[in-house]
Order: structure tokens, then sequence, then C-alpha cells
């Protein structure tokens, strides 16, 4: 080998290596730490991007990170429902759900989308396990309040995080699709950042990372460029009034706002098509997507 070739890969190795040791003080701050991670949109859907996601997923757990995973599932939902001939309906970013709607929505979560992430999971040599908010009793559920009629779309009335720390002490990734049940045993439809937000307040996590499908709070919805970094609870609610912040970014910011107020430390949106954002967002110093705070 050559003195060039040599200095070529001395260069190479230390490069990777610094890699590695920038990720020692986050991986002091955060081993231990649960981190609730909504997973869906367009991340999903592609299936290179997925195996990318449950890699990193799979590289924090291992890591001493105790990653929770809440999905949504928005597309094969649509995707059922259009083979039904239902024709899906939404009012500000959640799904009006009829009787009929919501049975294909919890059969969909549960019965396809949950196990397939799991198994995803498990195919990248995690321990995973699927559950909905039915299980254990975990989330209890309620119509939600507001003037739209959404059917059965619930509100998260309480978390009961018990099994899913359970769960996490015995080494499992949990894996949670957004279905609970009432009260009276109804069957609700729940959008998935607002109880991913209130699972990371009932867990105390230390960060809620919400993976979605642009760059992350835009203040010009039309321009890429336009990403918000830090955005406020204020500028939150006014871009919401001003309808700037539109449909499906709606539940995600207020969802942040939930999971502060509930303690969780640090809430990001972030682009979940971006390789292995997960890792840079929790394991360098660069900072990516739109991080919500309260003031
Ligand atoms: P997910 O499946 O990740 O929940 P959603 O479609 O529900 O995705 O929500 C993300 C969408 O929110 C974006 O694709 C975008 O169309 C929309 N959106 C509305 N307002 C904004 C905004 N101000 N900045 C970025 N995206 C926005
Ligand atoms: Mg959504």
């Amino acid at each position: 080998m050559g003195e060039r070739d040599y200095q070529a890969d001395m260069q190479n190795l230390r490069q990777r290596a610094e890699v590695l040791i920038e990720a020692l003080p986050y991986l002091r701050e955060f081993r231990g730490h649960t981190v609730v991670v909504k997973y869906g949109g367009a991340a999903m859907i592609d299936a290179a991007v997925r195996t990318e996601v449950m890699k990193d997923l799979v590289l924090l757990d291992h890591v001493g990170l105790h990653p929770v995973v809440v999905h949504g599932g928005g597309p094969d939902i649509t995707e059922m429902m259009q083979r039904l001939g239902k024709e899906p309906v939404f009012i500000d970013g959640q799904r009006v759900s009829d009787a009929e709607t919501v049975d294909i929505a919890q059969m969909v979560l549960t019965g396809k989308t949950n196990p397939n992430l799991v198994a995803a999971i498990q195919q990248q040599g995690g321990q995973s396990i699927g559950l909905s908010g039915k299980d254990g009793g975990m989330v209890l559920a309620g119509e939600l309040s507001g003037d739209a009629n959404m059917g059965f779309v619930g509100e998260v009335l309480e978390v009961s995080p018990g099994l899913v720390q359970g769960l996490i002490s015995q080494g499992f990734i949990p894996v949670i699709a957004p279905i609970a049940s009432g009260p009276d045993g109804q069957t609700f439809n729940i959008n998935a950042d607002h109880l991913a937000g209130r699972i990371a307040g009932a867990l105390k996590a230390s960060k809620l990372i919400l993976l979605t499908d642009v760059r992350g709070v835009l203040s010009n919805r039309s321009r890429p460029n336009s990403l918000i970094s830090e955005l406020n609870a204020q500028s939150a609610e006014e871009m919401i009034r001003a309808q700037k912040i539109e449909a499906g970014m709606i539940p995600k910011v207020r969802a942040c706002l939930d999971a502060l107020a509930a303690g969780v430390q640090r809430c990001h949106i972030i682009d979940g098509r971006l390789p292995h954002a997960l890792l840079v967002e929790l394991l360098t110093d660069v900072g990516i997507g739109t991080m919500v705070v309260t003031a």
C-alpha cells in the first residue's frame, strides 16, 4: 500500500470514528430514557424508507434508549375503504368515522399495519410487541369535544402506562395502534399524533418525535425552504387560526404542546423521508425539522 492510500485510509477511519464519538454525549444523556416515536405518512408507505426507520429503532434500542412506537395508517385505511366502496372524509386532518369506518380502521390498523411493523422490527433484530389502546385497558377514549361531527373519532381521556413500562423493562419495543375503547366498550379511532402525545406524557418520555412527510412546520406550505426550526405555543395557535398550519399538521403541533404540558422535555416534528432522521435527531448535534416549545 502506498503512502497516499495509507493517508486516505487513515482519514476515512478517523471520520468514521468521529461520527461514533459524536454520539457519545447523546448516548450518555438518553440511555435508559423513553422516546416516543410517531410513525406515519410517506415514511411508512415507501418500503425502503420503512426498513431504514426500523433499523434506527433497533439501533436506538440496542444502545439503551427505550423507543415506543405509535403508528398511523391513514393510507392503508383509505385503500381498504376504497376497496369496500367507501369514500373517506376528513375534517381538520381527522378522518370522520361512522360505525363502518371505525370497524375498517380497527381491522386495518390492528390486523395489518401493526403486525407488519412488529415483524419489520423483528426482522432487523429487535424484539417487538404490538398492541392497541384496548390491550390491558391502556387507553380510555371518549368522544371528541368540538363542534364538527366526527363520529367515532376519539379523544384520549386517560392513559395507563403500566403495560408499556412492563414491556419496555422486558426488552420489547412496544408498537401501538391508535384504537381504543370508551367507557361503555365503544371502539374509537384516535388520531395517532394525539395518542403519541398523550402516551409520551403518561410515560414521562424524554422526547416525542413525530415522523412525517414534510421537513417540519413550514411558514408557507408551498415553500419547502420556509422551515420553522423552533415554534412556540403562541405562534402555533396563531398559525392554526390563520390557516397556515392546516389539516394533518394541526394534531401534530397540538400533540407536542400536550406532551410538553405533561412534562415531556422535547418534541420534534421531523421528515421521516430523510435517511436515518431518527438517528440524526437523537444522536448528533445536527438539528432537523421543527422543535415545538412552550414559550
Ligand atoms: P402524517 O401521515 O405524517 O400524519 P399528515 O398528512 O397527517 O401526515 O400531516 C402532514 C401534512 O400536513 C403535510 O404533508 C402537509 O400537507 C400538511 N400541512 C399543513 N400545514 C402545514 C405546514 N404549515 N407545514 C407543513 N405541513 C403542513
Ligand atoms: Mg396525520
